[in-house]
């Protein structure tokens, strides 16, 4: 065991009152109104955080479109560029306090903090940093009559929407935070972040850090509160631009319709998947163990684009499932603070509720569970890691997004079977081919629908490859060059000389 140490400024953080960050101060407006967060791994309560209240809310938007128009707008592509790198600079010098603020909120463990929400998140906003200057419109050869030898010239320009709402959920509260508002201070859009009820914290301490960076005030700001409250006002605000979500199907749905009907808002949409990974019988059941594992339980399932339905060819699922059941028994779990803990708790109670459901209605439906089924007998939100043997690719697990540590398996004949049975998802987030014919994987990817195919490996991204998904998985793609054309609106200009 190799427990990490609080910080002290870790402490002072948590014990203080917090609530909003808006234009560039912390701002606690009602004192009776708290969101209290409870510690994942412990169930003790470790902090309050004030709700915004619908003042509140509107100071966060006008403050942001003052910016749009004013601060940010004065501030040359280059210098947002060196702005944004400065922030990540500070990122890593406050990597421990964030990645300890990020663990005793949510119950990552301390290595993917420090991973994903402090080193990741920084290699996304240095990769829009690296777009300021790069965003550009073209001249275009027009084709209007010319009566009188006038002759025609056009152009595009590329500008920024304006003040985009971040909706953000509690799996990588900071990493996707800056995946929202990174691309949009990169293309000159201003933003309010509002994240997950459950994790509030760690955004109100990086809004501290883009001050220091030299952000001028407004241009980040972030409000909280329960997502039908205050989601909802911003989605719905007037000077709002864009809304870009990371959630849930339902309430990416919701939001979609929302900021539709509140003035065509554009609107991006990220909402998770029923992944699937399919291995070829030429994938040794030793490997196909170990690509469930790397498909499925990082960070105990909750990533939007982890595996959750697993084919694997009739001849070896048996073989495979004896084998994961053994492998499963050795994910014990761990404190989170531990840097040598390999498994942690979920985030949150009511989803530890929600995926207990789908377990006990597994068991009332006489799935054959190979390992897990249940929490484990200890304080805190444990879930064991769950593997079971589906009948059909019509069970609840292998059509509703989970969101845990649990991977359903089923057999298949052929593989055109495999393929229809992968694509038979209202979801299309991403996907993984496992086989050492690349020929093979080659002619399958583009039979694949999903967003993402990764082949003999799942759940990387990469800041310049774009990632979103297709059919229920959401609208529009984030990262890569993609990003622009969701955070710049196309101005056709056309001269007569
Ligand atoms: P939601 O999709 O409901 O929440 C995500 C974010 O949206 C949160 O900030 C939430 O706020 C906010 N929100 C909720 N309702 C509204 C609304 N009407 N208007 C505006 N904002 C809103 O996620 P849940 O936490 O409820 O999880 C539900 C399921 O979604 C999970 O079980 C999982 O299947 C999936 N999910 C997918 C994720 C992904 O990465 N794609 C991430 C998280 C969840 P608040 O939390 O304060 O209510």
């Amino acid at each position: 065991m190799v427990e990490v140490s609080i910080l002290p400024q870790v402490r002072d953080f948590m014990n203080r009152l917090n609530g909003q960050f808006i234009n560039g101060k912390t701002v606690v407006s009602q004192q009776d109104e708290v969101i209290t967060i409870t510690n994942p791994a412990t169930d003790e309560v470790i902090a309050h955080v004030a709700t915004a209240t619908s003042g509140d809310i509107d100071y966060a938007v006008d403050s942001a479109h003052r910016a749009f128009h004013g601060g940010w707008a004065n501030v040359s592509p280059a210098q947002r560029g060196l702005l944004l790198n400065r922030l990540a600079d500070l990122m890593i010098a406050h990597r421990e306090e964030l990645a300890q603020i990020e663990t005793l909120t949510s119950g990552k463990l301390i290595t993917l903090s420090r991973a994903f929400e402090v080193d990741y998140a920084v290699s996304f906003l240095r990769y829009y940093a690296g777009w300021t200057t790069r965003i550009e419109g073209k001249t275009v050869a027009l084709s209007l009559p010319s009566a009188n030898g006038e002759k025609y010239t056009g152009l595009t320009l590329r500008e920024p929407l304006g003040v985009v709402a971040g909706i953000v959920p509690w799996n990588f509260s900071i990493m996707i935070a800056v995946w929202k508002f990174g691309s949009a201070l990169a293309c000159g859009c201003t933003a309010v972040i509002k994240p997950s009820e459950v994790t509030p914290l760690t955004m109100l301490r990086v809004a501290e850090l883009v001050i220091e960076a030299g952000i001028p005030p407004g241009v980040l700001n972030v409000v909280n509160g329960p997502g039908q409250q205050v989601g909802h006002a911003l989605t719905t605000h007037p000077k709002i631009a864009k809304v870009t979500f990371t959630g849930g199907m339902e309430t990416g749905a919701i939001i979609g319709t929302a900021a539709l009907q509140s003035g065509f808002k554009r609107v991006t949409l990220e909402l998770g998947g029923k992944n699937a990974a399919g291995f070829l019988p030429d994938v040794s059941p030793e490997k196909t163990v170990e690509g469930i594992i790397e498909a499925g339980f990082l960070n105990s399932g909750q990533v939007c684009a982890s595996a959750e339905r697993y084919y694997v060819h009739r001849s070896l699922i048996n073989n495979v499932a004896e084998q994961l059941g053994k492998r499963l028994a050795t994910l014990t779990p761990g404190d989170p603070m531990d840097d040598e803990s390999r498994f942690g708790p979920l985030a949150n109670r009511s989803h530890f509720n929600k995926v207990i459901g789908y377990f006990t209605r597994a068991r009332d439906q006489n799935l054959t569970f190979i390992h897990g089924g249940g929490a484990f007998d200890l304080p805190g939100c444990y879930i064991q890691p769950t593997a079971v043997l589906a009948r059909s690719e019509n069970d609840e697990l292998m059509r509703q997004e989970v969101f845990g540590p649990v991977a359903s398996l089923l057999a298949y004949d052929s593989v055109d079977e495999l393929v229809t049975l992968m694509n038979d998802s209202p979801y299309g987030l991403a996907a993984s081919l496992w086989t050492n014919n690349l020929s093979q994987a080659l002619r399958l990817i583009p039979r694949v629908e999903a967003g993402t195919v990764w082949v003999n490996m799942h759940n990387y991204i990469d800041p310049a490859m774009p990632f979103g998904g297709t059919k229920g998985s959401g609208i529009g793609r984030e990262f890569g060059s993609a990003f622009i054309d969701h955070f710049t609106e196309i101005k056709s200009v056309i001269m007569r000389y």
